[in-house]
């Protein structure tokens, strides 16, 4: 039987084994870029805590893990454009080689913050990783060094990410029926 909240899945885009395999590989890659380094891992809440938690599982490399939580959206699809710090670093990065894992890349408006940020407060090197990427909706000269998956311009739900702050549990990725967003 389909959980309550599969119901409101339209399409599947991303399965739980290609999330697996792909976390695995990307954690590999990092494994022989990090080695011997001692990085910071540092998620950007919440979006990116269920893909942080396989992550650093998939890079068996000495390192320690910090979170910041930002909020763009408050609560719908559009973002604001304008990023601000609910939680912030609970730690000095100075000097430190800093993986910042995100959920997904989309206008960039909240890594270009970010990684002014991270650079104003004396991080060493910054390396991006992205679970999703929607690289058509990008407004700010931002890349990241490592994707998981490129994504259409669609709201993505799942392994994650929310809507509306629901949906974070569903483990794959996927796009909701039009009326979960209109009944909203
Ligand atoms: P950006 O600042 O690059 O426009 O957006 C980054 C943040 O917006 C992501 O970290 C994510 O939290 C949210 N976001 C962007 N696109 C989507 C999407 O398709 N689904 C969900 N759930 N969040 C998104
Ligand atoms: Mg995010």
């Amino acid at each position: 039987m389909k959980s309550e909240m599969e119901q409101d899945i339209l399409k599947v885009l991303v399965t739980e084994e290609e999330l697996k395999a792909r976390v695995t590989e990307m954690g590999a890659e990092l494994f022989e870029k990090f080695k011997g380094r001692n990085p910071l891992f540092l998620s950007v809440l919440k979006g990116s805590f269920v893909f942080m938690a396989d992550l650093v599982r998939a890079c068996q490399v000495q390192s320690e893990v910090e979170f910041i939580a930002v909020s763009s959206y408050q609560n719908s699809t559009q973002s604001s454009g304008t990023v601000q710090i609910t939680r912030d670093l609970q730690q000095d990065i100075t000097g430190r080689e800093l993986i910042i894992v995100e959920d997904i890349l989309d206008s960039g408006n909240t890594l270009a913050f970010l990684k002014d940020y991270f650079m104003s407060k004396g991080a060493k090197s910054i390396t991006i990783v992205t679970l999703l990427d929607k690289p058509s909706r990008r407004t700010k000269a931002i890349t990241a060094d490592y994707s998981g998956f490129t994504v259409p311009d669609e709201f993505v739900v799942g392994y994650g990410l929310d809507f509306a702050q629901k949906y974070r549990n569903v483990p794959y990725i996927g796009v909701l029926k039009p009326e979960v967003y209109s009944n909203n």
